[in-house]
């Protein structure tokens, strides 16, 4: 049982990894997210067979069927890597769950776990979560830009899943009021030079995702963390100068997910070094 709710999430991840590019691809073209899929050289149709997470990309060789246009590498890693996160999230989910003892009742990785409304938001909200800062990790690096078309309906969509989930509002407010103070004094103190608006609104969606301040610094001091070894490695590399601009939203959503999975853990670890 426990191997086909892992296989079963995911194909489920795959299938959401697709629809994320899609969704990516629209946002940028401005176009709406229902019309059928299109090859962006030529135009023509995708068929339903050559949609198919991963399996068309290998199977078409990486090339459009009818103009030969190479389909980029972003559309397999990103499928792969949300049915990866996917999984993992259910996994930590039941395995280090905030509700000891599930596991055990439900029978490990039984579908019925699902019925159990706080493992079921639980999980929504991880799959959510990862979902949305991964759009947001494509389209800073793409594009450097961060979405309030995505970060503010985000918001809500979180803000409300915490509310079921029991955290209380206060605590929602004060974390989101934290994370998009923190980007916003940034901003104000170097007039919009180092920091864009899209980052105040994206601290504002961290804060209300992690759904805690120590959470949330936690994700922010990562975020920092492993921005300025990236950019270290960048410019010794000569990739980059001093100064030129690195996304900062890649590293912030990046750090999001991995607060989302190990936060508590880590700052357990943490406290209990003293
Ligand atoms: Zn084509």
């Amino acid at each position: 049982m426990s191997f086909i709710i892992y296989l079963f999430i995911f194909i489920f991840g795959l299938v959401i990894g697709s629809f994320l590019n899609c969704l990516i691809w629209r946002l940028y073209k401005e176009e709406g997210i229902w019309n059928r899929s299109y090859c962006p050289a030529c135009r023509g149709q995708i068929a339903w067979y050559d949609n198919i997470p991963v399996l068309s990309f290998i199977l078409l060789g990486g090339k459009c069927r009818h103009c030969q246009g190479k389909i980029s590498w972003q559309y397999p890693i990103v499928e792969l890597v949300i049915g990866i996160l996917f999984v993992l999230s259910f996994y930590f989910n039941f395995r280090f769950s905030i509700f000891p003892g599930l596991a055990e009742r439900s029978g490990a990785g039984d579908f019925r776990l699902f019925l159990n409304s706080d493992f079921l938001f639980l999980t929504l909200r991880g799959w959510f979560i990862i979902a949305v800062m991964m759009v947001i990790f494509i389209y800073d690096l793409r594009w450097n830009l961060i979405l309030d078309k995505v970060t503010l309906p985000a918001c809500l969509v979180v803000f409300i899943l915490n509310l079921i989930l029991g955290i209380s509002w206060l605590n929602l407010i004060v974390s989101g009021a934290i994370g998009g103070g923190f980007f916003l004094s940034q901003f104000l103190v170097s007039r919009g030079k180092w920091i864009g608006g899209g980052d105040i609104r994206l601290g504002l969606l961290m804060g209300l995702a992690l759904g805690q301040a120590s959470h949330l610094i936690l994700a922010i001091l990562l975020a920092y963390f492993v921005g300025s070894i990236i950019g270290l490695g960048l410019i010794i590399s000569k990739k980059k100068k001093w100064g030129s601009e690195i996304p900062l939203g890649v590293f912030l959503s990046s750090a999001t997910i991995l607060t989302v999975f190990l936060g508590e853990r880590i700052i357990n670890w943490y406290l209990g070094l003293f």
